[in-house]
This record gives structure tokens, sequence and C-alpha cells, in this order.
């Protein structure tokens, strides 16, 4: 089956990446990926597949049916993809650059796409040889609160049927290409955004009794809220507490009335996440109040935090082992960064891993949000035919 998959990826590989090609060229931003979601459609129905589209708005779904079983026990596997662009001007000199000003593939989503578009034709080639149903997922608005994923499952994704396992996969530009990177456990980290208006009285510089200084008590309360992360944080709990933007448009000597305030909290813990806002809350509110400001505190909350499950993972991971070779497998350490893959890891068995597209003598080397990123190409056909491997390696699995 191993040899099968590899032979059927390798024959098409081009497709899969005239496939991206075509995706890269023609980028839609999250929410808005009405041609992606019509060519994916078309790809999908030109293999045989009834896809189911309009899940959350621009999503679309599609089973590939494997054996029966036999027994009532039908053993589902879901993949996912991810389709939306990001609003950066590509700057890369390339045929295939993106046709639409400002909008750019540079999350590498365009990959994810295509790579699942070649495992759909490849397990749907091979649907007689294994038990089960592969579960197809072609998401929206990745990049974008409150994520296209949190959407999918509300529109019942995870339902009729339901996954026993979400694999994903995502694109690595500081992983080599060839090789694929898997961590157990917490890997991606939640994110909020927070809010902060901090309102005083202010006035003349000169005569700050007479005035309630947003400025300095806005200074107290961002000191105050790292001590949240360092005193009351589980040390072995991983999280970032960062400001990127303090606002206090006064002039030398003119105090300005009021504060703003805006950073992000990350962690890798649920409960850790709710204590934590909780606290900041309670202190950045606690501390106005008691220099006799005001502080209106608002948290915009965004993904969880993404936990890879541990067996599975661990699965996956002697599954790719066995198809790439154990010199091929890298660990990956932890991420701050955010993904919505992560609510379907709140929910269901997940395993979220990394494809290799990192070639440094080819000068492909630029991160993702960059406009400079791109992929070495031959990551495509690894892409596609791992991720075959590993959902009917994951379909053997007995419940
Ligand atoms: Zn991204
Ligand atoms: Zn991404």
């Amino acid at each position: 089956m191993k040899d099968q998959i590899k032979t059927l990826a390798r024959q098409y590989a081009a497709d899969i990446v005239a496939n991206r090609r075509h995706l890269h060229a023609n980028p839609e931003l999250s929410f808005n990926e009405y041609n992606t979601a019509r060519f994916v459609a078309e790809q999908l129905k030109a293999i045989g597949l009834t896809p189911q589209e309009g899940v959350a708005n621009t999503g679309l779904v599609a089973l590939i049916e494997g054996r029966k079983t036999g027994s009532s026990e039908n053993r589902v596997v879901g993949l996912r993809a991810d389709m939306d662009a990001l609003p950066i001007h590509e700057a890369n000199d390339v045929p295939y650059k993106s046709t639409v000003e400002g909008v750019m593939h540079a999350c590498g989503h365009d990959v994810h796409t295509s790579s699942l578009l070649g495992t759909a034709r490849i397990l749907q080639e091979l649907r007689d040889q294994f038990e089960g149903t592969v579960k197809l997922v072609f998401q929206p608005a990745e990049e974008k609160a409150p994520g296209g994923a949190s959407l999918m499952i509300k529109d019942g994704v995870l339902e009729n049927p339901s996954p026993a396992s979400m694999l994903g996969q995502h694109v690595a530009p500081n992983v080599p290409v060839g090789k694929i990177g898997f961590r157990e456990g917490m890997y991606m980290a939640s994110t909020d955004e927070l809010y902060l208006t901090v309102i005083g009285k202010g006035g003349h510089g000169a005569m700050p009794d007479q005035l309630i200084d947003p400025v300095l008590i806005a200074s107290h309360i961002i000191v105050a809220l790292q001590q949240i992360i360092s005193r009351n944080r589980k040390p072995a709990n991983p999280s970032v507490l960062s400001f990127g933007r303090f606002v206090a448009d006064g002039v030398t000597n003119v105090i300005p009335n009021e504060v703003k305030i805006e950073g992000t909290f990350r962690c890798m813990d649920e409960e850790w996440r709710e204590d934590g806002l909780r606290r900041m809350k309670k202190m950045a509110e606690g501390m106005a109040e008691a220099m006799g400001a005001v502080c209106e505190f608002t948290v915009v909350r965004g993904y969880p935090f993404l936990k890879n499950h541990p067996e599975l993972t661990r699965r996956m991971r002697s599954a790719a082992t066995e198809y790439m070779g154990p010199e091929n497998i890298v660990n990956l350490d932890l991420w701050m960064a955010g993904e919505d893959f992560a609510f379907y890891s709140q929910v269901v068995d997940s395993c979220f891993y990394r494809l290799g597209t990192r070639n440094e003598a080819r000068g492909i080397i630029s991160g993702v949000h960059t406009p400079t990123f791109d992929i070495d190409e031959s990551a495509l056909e690894i892409g596609a035919g791992l991720m075959s491997w590993l959902a009917v390696e994951e379909l053997r699995v007995k419940s």
C-alpha cells in the first residue's frame, strides 16, 4: 500500500503543483474563498466525489468511502486543509506570482489545499483497499477570528459521520524539504487580544496634583500584569504577555485624559487561560481604581491552544517514520503562534504536523506571513502522499 501511494503521489505530483500554482496566483482573503471553493469542488467532482458545499459559507466537506467493514464499526478519519490567503503584497518574482493586488498565499494554505486535493485523488483511487471513511475538510478563514474551524464545527463538520481523529499539516519554512515535524502534547498557543483604556483626568503637566495621570497609572498596570505571568502561572505552563501598543497622546507638558494599551496573551492551558485573564482584568481595574482612575479592560478571544493528542501523534510519527525514513522525522519546539486547527484539537483527537518546505540552496528561506514566502514545491508530492498514508494507517486502528 505504501509503495502504491508513493507511486500515485509521484504520478500526480505535476498536477498537484499546477493546482498549487493556480491557487497561489489567485489568492482570496479569509471568508472570501469563493473561487477557491469552486475550484476545489470542481476538482473533487472530477474524481467522482460529491462535496457538500457552503459549509461555514465557503468551506467544503467530502467523504471517501472505503470498503465496508461488515461490523457496525466504521472508523472515520478527518483530513483538514485551510484555504485562505493574507493581506500581503507578494514580492516574489515567480511565474505563479499572486495576480491580486495586496493579497498573497503567504502562509502556505495554497499548499495545504492542493496537497489535500492530491491526497483525495490518491485515496479515491485506492478506496477499495482500505476500510472506513476519509472525511476531507476544506476550511475557510484560518487567519481571521473567529476562525473558520470554529464555524465549520458549528456547522457540524465533526458529525455525520464523526471523525475519530483529525489530521492537519502545515508548511514549515524552518524545516528542510523532505523532513516532517511532530510534537506530542501542547504545540501552539491560545491567542487572546487585550484592549485596555485607562481613563484619568488630563491637564497641565506642571500641576499633577490637580490631575489623575493615566500615563503613570497605565505604566504601573503594564508592569503589574507581567507579575501575573511570573508569579501566578505554574512554571510548567508556557505563557506570553506582550503589549505592542501604548498610546498616550499628550505632549511634553500636557497629560492626556486617557491612555490606550493593546496586547496579546498566549498560553497552552485552557484553565490557566481563564484564570490569567480573570486575574489581569481584576489587577488592571483594581489598580486604576486605587489610583483614582478607571480601566476598561476588554478581551477579544482568539483561538484555544493546540494540543496534539499524544497517542495519535505517536502513531502518526511512527507511520511517517515508515514512509519517510527515521532520518527525516524531526521534533518540533513549542510555538507561541496561534492556529485555528486548535478548535478541532479541543474536541477530537488531533494531530497537527509540519511539512518541511525550506530549501536554502535555492534561497527558499522566508518565514510565513512575509512577502517573500515561498516553498520548495517538491514538498507537495510528499505532503499529498504522506497524508494519504497517515490516513490509511489511522483507519487501520481498532477503536
Ligand atoms: Zn498564517
Ligand atoms: Zn497557516
